[in-house]
């Protein structure tokens, strides 16, 4: 008879995850693994993709989307280096788990979404996870979220074909941006921060995402 998974099968695929493809790789941060080993991923994905959640890769989530490698948001959010008390924007929720990871260690965090279902999908996983410091909005993100700026951290989850200055305007002095820039074939993880006297970027490991898609993203 097939083994079906347990709620304790998958608590120790995630730490095995977090031990060998994010501990391993170099990602020291203690409160990011620590996130990163609370969140249930079989949750954010298809059920058909359930057995495969904590495997090292992307998956696809439907509606031609992805949700990353777990080593990748682990990337991102150790890059971020993310405060109790910081306010942070996000832009691509997908499934919402990068979404999850961030609302457990940020005071609050704003996530944009183009796609409706996904969003909505999103929200009500956040929901039944008890995770309640999350604002959802439908609609482009390129051009960030003024109303809610400035913001202390921005993560971008899908490809830019470079970082908009709409962005950087809704970043708060001493603020860090973290977006995947190239083409939309081909990225590399860019950290910004915002200092008083300009702007410092750094490049980081080459990735593959979706593309983002609006008024600074590729066309669709
Ligand atoms: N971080 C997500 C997760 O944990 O599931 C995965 C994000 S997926 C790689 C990229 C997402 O960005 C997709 O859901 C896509 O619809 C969204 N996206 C693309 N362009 C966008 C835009 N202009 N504004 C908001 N979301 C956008």
């Amino acid at each position: 008879m097939r083994h079906v998974a347990t709620e304790s099968d998958y608590r120790n695929r995630r730490i095995a995850m977090v031990q060998s493809q994010v501990s391993a790789r170099g990602v020291r941060d203690a409160r990011v693994l620590e996130a990163l080993s609370s969140v249930p991923r079989e949750q954010f994905v298809p059920p058909s993709l359930a057995e495969v959640a904590y495997e090292d890769r992307a998956l696809g989530i439907g509606m031609g989307q992805t949700i990353s490698q777990p080593y990748v948001v682990a990337w991102m959010t150790e890059a971020l280096s993310i405060r109790t008390e910081h306010s942070i924007l996000e832009i691509g929720t997908g499934t919402g788990y990068q979404t999850a990871i961030l609302a457990k260690l940020a005071r609050v965090v704003y996530t944009v979404e183009r796609i409706e279902a996904l969003a909505t999908e999103a929200r009500e996983r956040l929901n039944r996870l008890g995770i309640s410091n999350v604002a959802f909005k439908t609609g482009d993100g390129s051009l960030g979220w003024e109303s809610h700026a400035p913001f202390d951290r921005i993560i971008v989850t899908a490809a830019a074909p470079a970082i908009a200055s709409q962005l950087v305007d809704q970043l708060s002095v001493g603020g860090r941006l973290v977006i995947p820039t190239g083409s939309h074939t081909h990225q590399v993880l860019t950290t910004l921060e915002n200092h008083r006297d300009g702007v410092v970027e750094t490049s980081g490991i080459p990735v593959r995402f979706v593309k983002l898609i609006g008024a600074k993203g590729f066309p669709s």
